[in-house]
C-alpha cells in the first residue's frame, strides 16, 4: 500500500524572544526528522514536553513552514502548494488538538459546529446538512438532541467528541491528533481512545497520534516513534511490547507510568 504522508529530513528552528541583554536565543525544535504514514494505520509519536511533537504537527498540517526538508501528502508538497491546493488538501488532512474547549465557538450550537466544515466546502441542501449533523453526532457517541446545545453544556470529554465529529465532517484520510486525550480523566481517556480506535476501523482512517503518554500511544498505534530534543531516537513496529524499547528517552517515558517505590524512597533519602 502506498504512503499517504511522507516527511523527509525536516528541520525547524525558532528564533525565540530576545532575552534581557538583547541576545536572540534560538531553539532547534526539529532536527532532520523523517517518517511516513500508510493508509489505514496509526503512527504514534511520543516524547517529553518540548521534544518537538507539536511543531511536527503544525508543519504536517501546513500551519508553519519547515526550514529544510519536504512534506508530501499524497502527491502534493505541503509547503509548495498554492492556497487553492491547500484548501483542497484540508478536506483530507485534519487536526485535533489538546484543548477541546478553546477550539469550540461558545456562541455556536453543537450541530452547527460539527457541520461547519461542510458549509465551508460545498453547497449542501438543508436536509442533507441535517442528516449529516445527526450522523456525525452519533458517530462520536453523542445524540441528535445534543445538536441543539452550546459547548459549555458538554463535559470535557464530550467537547473533545465534538472536535472529532467536526474533523470527520469532510471524510478525511488522515487526522493529526495532538494530545487529544491528555487533559481528560483516566476513565474518559480510555473511552476516547476506544472511540478513536473504532472510528479508524469504521472509516478506514489514518492517524498521527501525538502524546507524552506512551501507554495511550501504545494502545492506539500500529507503529510508534519516540522523539527527544527534536530528533527521532527510537521506533518500533510492535508498540504493544513497550519493554523492548531501550533508548533513555523511551525508558524515561515508561518510568513516568510506573513510579518505582524504591526509586521514590531513594530520592527521599
Ligand atoms: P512538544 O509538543 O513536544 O511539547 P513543541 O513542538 O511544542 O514540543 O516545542 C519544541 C521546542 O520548540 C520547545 O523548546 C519550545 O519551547 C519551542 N517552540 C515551540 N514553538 C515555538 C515558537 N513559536 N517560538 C519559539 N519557540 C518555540
Ligand atoms: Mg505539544
Amino acid at each position: 500500500m502506498g504512503h499517504l504522508l511522507v516527511v523527509e529530513d525536516v528541520s525547524k528552528t525558532y528564533s525565540s524572544r530576545r532575552r534581557l541583554w538583547g541576545k536572540a536565543e534560538s531553539v532547534q525544535a526539529l532536527r532532520s526528522v523523517s517518517l511516513s504514514v500508510k493508509e489505514g494505520e496509526c503512527l504514534g509519536i511520543v516524547g517529553e514536553s518540548g521534544s518537538g511533537k507539536s511543531t511536527l504537527a503544525k508543519l504536517i498540517l501546513g500551519l508553519e513552514k519547515p526550514d529544510a526538508g519536504q512534506i508530501r501528502f499524497g502527491d502534493m508538497d505541503v509547503h509548495m502548494a498554492s492556497l487553492l491546493q491547500i484548501h483542497a488538501m484540508r478536506r483530507h488532512l485534519q487536526g485535533v488538538f489538546q484543548n477541546s474547549h478553546d477550539a469550540l465557538n461558545p456562541r455556536m450550537r453543537a450541530g452547527k459546529i460539527v457541520t461547519e466544515p461542510l458549509r465551508n466546502y460545498g453547497r449542501y441542501k438543508a436536509a442533507e446538512l441535517c442528516r449529516r449533523q445527526e450522523e456525525l453526532l452519533c458517530s462520536v457517541g453523542l445524540s441528535p438532541e445534543d445538536g441543539g446545545k452550546y459547548p459549555h453544556q458538554f463535559s470535557g470529554g464530550q467537547q473533545q467528541r465534538l472536535n472529532l465529529a467536526r474533523a470527520l465532517a469532510l471524510s478525511p484520510k488522515l487526522i493529526v491528533l495532538d494530545e487529544v486525550v491528555s487533559s481528560q480523566d483516566p476513565a474518559i481517556q480510555v473511552r476516547l481512545l476506544e472511540l478513536l480506535d473504532s472510528l479508524k476501523t469504521q472509516y478506514g482512517l489514518s492517524y498521527i497520534f501525538i502524546t507524552h503518554d506512551i501507554q495511550a500511544a501504545a494502545f492506539l498505534s500500529d507503529r510508534l516513534i519516540v522523539m527527544d530534543r527534536g530528533c527521532i531516537v527510537e521506533h518500533t513496529d510492535h508498540p504493544r511490547e513497550l519493554n523492548g524499547l531501550s533508548h533513555p528517552a523511551s525508558r524515561q517515558l515508561l518510568d513516568a507510568l510506573l513510579p518505582d517505590p524504591t526509586m521514590a524512597a531513594r530520592r527521599r533519602g
